[in-house]
């Protein structure tokens, strides 16, 4: 069995993004409802030549839900129980939510490596300027990514491959 890696987070900060690009899969896709992504989930991939299947999560979860909250949590859980190594992705863009609070809380309770990946990330400026309040998380290393553009994404791989069997 190949070490699983689960992408988490909450919906449109970029999971399917990065599945794609590190599997380097174009096969998402987009439903008619918005932020409802039909993805693939599971991709057997490697890296340095590391194998390991990744996970993205939350393919089939949809935003008009009053359960919302409470899938997205479930969702994770559910990665925690199954993967080896958690990667929660943040939204630059947008900023913390209070949704990230909560999953960031769950994932402080757990044994397993956890990488925490802030997305969108494309200029220096924001870099810099706009991501000040992801380290209140008070997590050791945030790497920023753009998983549309690639940057930052070898650096999080070869990180991530280090850790695992
Ligand atoms: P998911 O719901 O977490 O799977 O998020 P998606 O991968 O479906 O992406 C949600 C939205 O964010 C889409 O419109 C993507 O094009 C956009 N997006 C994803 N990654 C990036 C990125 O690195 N930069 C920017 N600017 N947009 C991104
Ligand atoms: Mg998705």
């Amino acid at each position: 069995m190949k070490p699983v890696v689960a992408l988490v987070g909450r919906p449109n900060v970029g999971k399917s993004t990065l599945f794609n690009r590190i599997t380097k899969s174009r096969q998402a896709l987009v439903d008619d409802m918005p932020g409802v992504t039909r993805d693939r989930q599971y991709a057997d991939t490697q890296w340095e030549d590391k194998a390991f299947t990744l996970v993205d999560t939350g393919g089939f979860l949809s935003v008009d839900d009053d359960y919302f909250a409470a899938q997205i949590k479930a969702q994770l859980l559910r990665a925690v129980e199954q993967a080896d190594v958690l990667v929660f992705i943040l939204d630059g863009r947008t900023g913390l939510s209070p949704y990230d609070r909560d999953l960031a809380d769950l994932l402080r309770r757990t044994e397993k490596p956890v990488f925490y990946l802030i997305n969108k990330v494309e200029s220096l400026y924001s870099q810099e300027n706009e991501l000040g309040e992801f380290y209140s998380l008070g997590v050791d290393r945030l790497y920023k990514i753009s998983a549309e553009h690639g940057l930052g994404v070898g650096d999080f791989l070869s990180d991530l491959v280090a850790m695992l069997p």
